[in-house]
């Protein structure tokens, strides 16, 4: 009988966030694949378990992916951990997920740490619709097209970002959506150094040109303001009028009608529609 793959979340920060449940299964399987052999070792000496690691990154994935997926169909379990949160969001693991999903194999999820989640229940934003957007590219070209794909999003849109790149970051989305746009800024979530920043795209924009950003970030941006559908023009009113006419409504009736559902000038709608009929 074929293994089991455990996506195991480990804390993005507080080592006291590990769960009873993560921490039983990495006690358990025969075997754990790491992003970072080293930053994992680290948390298993802290959580005193000693089990084989195998290294699973974003340049190895098609060596290692197969092998692993091996050991699973012969019958071994296997926990997949990165270096902080929840394996296979941003970090690797989607296509080790998609490799096992494949050929058979049960994979198990673990709920537990994942920044883009605790920004977004923390950020005071609309929570009931979200997307979450990742990384922005580097490439001029495909940055461009994924913000410009992002101008009338009207769900909360949350983004992970590296310190050094935060300004250009900022400006481009101050750019994209308006500096009025709000913004909660998640800095260092579950560490000594927490920050949540409730604001704007331009005043964060203007505030870390001044003020250099250190640490980890997550930003949660305010979706755009639902959009009025266009009202529909003169003649389309008066095209309405005189189907409901056709419909055996009277025309003053008809005309009553369209003036109350969009807005337009009954008299004109009337008047138009007379001269049409
Ligand atoms: N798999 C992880 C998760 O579940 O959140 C995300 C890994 S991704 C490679 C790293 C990014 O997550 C960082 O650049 C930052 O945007 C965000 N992040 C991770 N830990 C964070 C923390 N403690 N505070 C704020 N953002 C964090």
């Amino acid at each position: 009988m074929s293994g089991i793959l455990y996506l195991v979340p480990t804390p993005i920060g507080n080592l006291g966030d590990i769960s009873r449940r993560s921490v039983e299964v990495l006690q358990s399987v025969d075997f754990i694949a790491a992003e970072d052999t080293r930053v994992s070792l680290k948390l298993l000496n802290h959580l005193e378990i000693k089990k084989p690691l195998v290294s699973y990154y974003r340049h190895n994935t098609e060596t290692s992916g197969p092998a692993i997926l091996d050991r699973l169909l012969a019958g071994e379990s296997c926990a997949l951990v990165t270096d902080a949160g929840t394996p296979a969001i941003s970090d690797p693991g989607e296509d080790l997920v998609a490799l096992c999903a494949g050929a058979g194999i049960s994979v198990v999820a673990i709920p537990g740490p994942c920044a883009l989640v605790s920004a977004l229940a923390v950020s005071g934003l609309p929570t009931g619709r979200f997307t979450f957007e990742g990384f922005l590219a580097m490439n001029k070209k495909n940055r461009r097209r994924h913000l410009d794909s992002l101008v009338r999003e009207e769900r909360t849109m949350i983004f992970y970002e590296a310190p050094h790149k935060l300004c250009a970051t900022l400006d481009d989305l101050r750019d994209t959506f308006g500096p009025e746009r709000r913004l909660t800024l998640c800095r260092e979530l579950t560490k000594l150094h927490e920050e949540v920043r409730r604001t704007t795209l331009g005043e964060a924009a203007d505030w870390y040109r001044e003020n250099p950003p250190r640490g980890e970030f997550v930003l949660v941006v305010e979706g755009c303001p639902p959009q009025k559908p266009e009202p529909p023009s003169l003649e389309e009113g008066v095209e309405r009028v005189l189907a409901l006419q056709a419909g055996g409504m009277r025309l003053k009736e008809a005309a009553r009608q369209v003036a109350a559902e969009t807005g337009l000038s009954k008299n004109e709608l009337y008047r138009q529609a007379v001269e049409k009929a």
